[in-house]
């Protein structure tokens, strides 16, 4: 199997996580309550093939027919596909196109997804802030276990004014009577 190309990898990882951001951003200016998980199911979506033939055959020649980033060799359209730089499907220029197989495919959105994830817990607080959080797809912060210590209550009465003295609320019978 080709080596992965690290440092391509990384790059286009970076050039998908700026697109998304971007759109990500803009979604949110326009619906401040829309649903991430419903954005995220339009990421997971295969790139929507409408590029012609030509382009396809285009775009395989700029690529030299290999895969972009690790150099496995077109043969197989299967195992093949046109990967849009920018995640901005509905902008199919040439330049914006690039051919990966799918193994690289796979692993350049997962890291942007990765990247995107994390711009949004770095900013979660001003997001927040902005009213901008939604539903982000975030787990909430992991609650941090406290030990299930059972503590005794608190006798308020006995704490404030000693065992014989006023009481504000009602005690049991035996205290009162002492009191007195
Ligand atoms: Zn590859
Ligand atoms: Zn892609």
């Amino acid at each position: 199997m080709p080596k992965i190309d690290e440092r391509k990898l990384e790059n286009y990882a970076n050039k998908l996580y700026k697109g998304l951001l971007k759109k990500y951003k803009e979604k949110l200016q326009k619906n401040t309550t829309f649903s991430f998980n419903l954005f995220l199911e339009q990421e997971k979506k295969p790139e929507r093939e409408s590029l012609t033939d030509g382009q396809k055959s285009k775009v395989r020649k700029n690529c030299e027919n290999k895969c972009v980033i690790c150099g496995k060799r077109y043969k197989d359209p299967h195992e093949f596909q046109y990967h849009h730089v920018d995640g901005n499907s509905t902008r199919t220029l040439i330049r914006n196109l690039v051919l990966l197989c799918n193994r690289c495919h796979r692993k350049v959105h997962s890291e942007a997804r990765v990247k995107l994830k994390e711009y949004k817990v770095r900013n979660r607080d001003k997001l927040q802030r902005q009213g901008l959080l939604g539903d982000f797809g975030i787990a909430s912060t992991p609650k941090v276990g406290i030990p299930d210590v059972q503590l005794k209550p608190l006798d308020l009465d006995e704490l404030l004014f000693g065992s014989s003295g006023k009481k504000t609320t009602k005690r049991k019978s035996t205290a009162k009577k002492k009191g007195k």
